[in-house]
């Protein structure tokens, strides 16, 4: 079969990308350099109308759909073998209304784009902690950040999308239109449509903020663990806080001396004045011997993008995930022996800690159903792409025994945290049963036939099943 072009998709106004393009090869990549797949077109859309016309185009030509958001996820389901990429990265427009407190976003849009243009009203909403995710699929997944513990979820702040179904029709989700799609939309990911865009209920935020990682030696993983259990279970709502384990990557400030030396970091972002962030952060900066310190009043927008660096596009990931029945000492004891057991100095291991807000909804108030835990853990193997298989291997063997080693102490799974080796085994557990069977039926009234199937995916529910 020839490639379609843009004549060949009535009312598509945006940008055809077929294999002979010299940009293909720069749009076909995904964040995650393992990732090598090879669509007939990429369909780069300049807006919802475009959206529409590639969603009728693929469906009537039975290609397999990609939907790309800011392209990711680790599992690479932005982009297909073969079919046709519904590509949103020219998409990124961000508008406020400081009034109403409402950002309206693109569907391709990065949340570096929406921090820049609420910053410059004092707002934020919960976003990703790198600037360089897309909204797309945190927002459709959950969201977790910084402001979680204080103003909830990304998905808690959704107030209306814009959808293009398996139709090509455009509908508005919200809690008083279409409110099962809008429930399923805050949690189910792209499984239902196409959001061309987004409406989000934003808060004052700095636009200063006390925030930073402390980090120690590895030795001291045990201590500083058992120290940050206490001390994350007393903390206001507004102290986020996440645990980094691996080693001290080469931010600015930190000495030659100190890069890549095995360490652990907890690094915090106060939602609040500054004095109290100080007051809040204190016992956490004079706990034990801190290697370095880089806790300070930072503006939003950089502790946004602080780590933007160490993650950068093209290098090859794999990820473990789970959510954790909490910080026992057998769980300390756990990742403080595994967590250093990587050969790449950039492999690393995350833990959020979640409550607050969070918490205070409840498992089915939106298809996110991870409320009622207070920590999840993801392992995150990191090597370049020019190290050889041997390396790959080594690092995505480290990230499955951390995860097997954490066996009797999983609680579910954060969806977005999912791999592809994941894809279809661990999204049941991802969503648990009682939400996983609400998004089946939502599925099956919004997409009966699965056209959005490169995801991680819902299969609608069937007379047989
Ligand atoms: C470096 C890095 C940092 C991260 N940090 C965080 C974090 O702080 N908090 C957090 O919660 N998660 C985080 N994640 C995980 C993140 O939530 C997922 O990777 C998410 O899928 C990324 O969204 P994306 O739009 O960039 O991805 P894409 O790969 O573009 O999209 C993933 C899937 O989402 C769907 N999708 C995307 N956009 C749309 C849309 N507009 N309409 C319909 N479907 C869409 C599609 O099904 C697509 O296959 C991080 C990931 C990375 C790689």
């Amino acid at each position: 079969m020839t490639a379609p072009t843009v004549t060949q998709i009535p009312g598509f106004r945006g940008d055809p990308i077929t294999p002979d393009h010299p940009g293909y090869d720069d749009a076909r990549a995904v964040w995650n350099g393992t990732v090598d797949r090879r669509p007939r077109l990429i369909a780069r859309c300049r807006g919802t109308a475009d959206v529409a016309a590639a969603v009728r185009f693929a469906r009537a030509r039975d290609l397999e759909i990609a939907v790309r958001g800011g392209g990711h996820n680790v599992a690479g389901t932005a982009v297909c073998d073969d079919g046709i990429v519904i590509d949103l990265s020219a998409m990124r427009a961000v508008s406020v209304d400081p009034v109403e407190r409402i950002a309206q976003v693109q569907g391709g849009a990065l949340w570096g784009d929406v921090d820049h243009e609420t910053q410059a009203h004092g707002l934020a909403t919960t976003g990703g902690i790198v600037s360089h995710t897309g909204v797309g699929g945190v927002g459709l997944g959950g969201g977790i950040g910084w402001l979680m513990r204080k103003h909830g979820l990304t998905v808690d702040n959704l107030v209306e999308a814009e959808v293009v179904t398996a139709e090509g029709d455009i509908i508005r989700a919200s809690a008083d239109d279409h409110p099962d799609l809008f429930w399923a939309l805050r949690g189910g990911g792209g499984n239902f449509g196409v959001v061309s865009s987004f409406r989000f209920a934003l808060h004052p935020i700095g636009p200063i903020v006390m925030a930073g990682p402390v980090f120690w030696a590895a030795g001291d993983t045990a201590d500083v663990l058992r120290f940050y259990r206490d001390f994350a279970a007393e903390a206001p709502d507004e102290l986020g806080t996440i645990v980094r384990l691996g080693t001290i990557p080469p931010l600015p400030g930190v000495g030659e001396d100190m890069q890549f030396r095995p360490a652990i970091a907890v690094a915090s972002c106060y939602a609040g004045p500054v004095e109290a962030g100080e007051r809040a952060v204190r016992a956490l900066r004079h706990f034990g011997a801190p290697l370095v310190d880089l806790v300070g009043p930072t503006p939003y927008v950089d502790h946004q993008s602080g780590i933007d660096d160490t993650v950068p596009h093209g290098w090859h990931y794999y990820w473990k995930a789970t959510n954790l029945t909490g910080l026992s000492d057998a769980v300390i004891d756990i990742v403080a022996e595994h967590a250093y057991g990587a050969t790449s100095p950039r492999s690393y291991a995350a833990m959020f800690h979640m409550g607050g807000a969070v918490a205070r909804a409840s498992r089915g108030a939106t298809a996110y159903p991870g409320r009622d835990v207070d920590h999840n853990i993801v392992i995150d193997a990191v090597w370049l792409p020019d190290q050889d298989d041997t390396v790959g291997a080594a690092e995505t063997a480290w990230a499955r025994r951390f995860l097997d080693a954490l066996e009797s102490h999983r609680a579910g799974v954060y969806v977005n945290f999912l791999d592809s080796d994941d894809d279809t085994s661990r999204v049941h557990e991802a969503y648990g049963d009682a939400n996983y069977r609400r998004l089946v039926e939502v599925k099956a009234k919004y997409d009966p036939e699965n056209l959005f199937r490169n995801n991680k995916n819902i299969p609608p529910a069937t007379p047989a099943s």
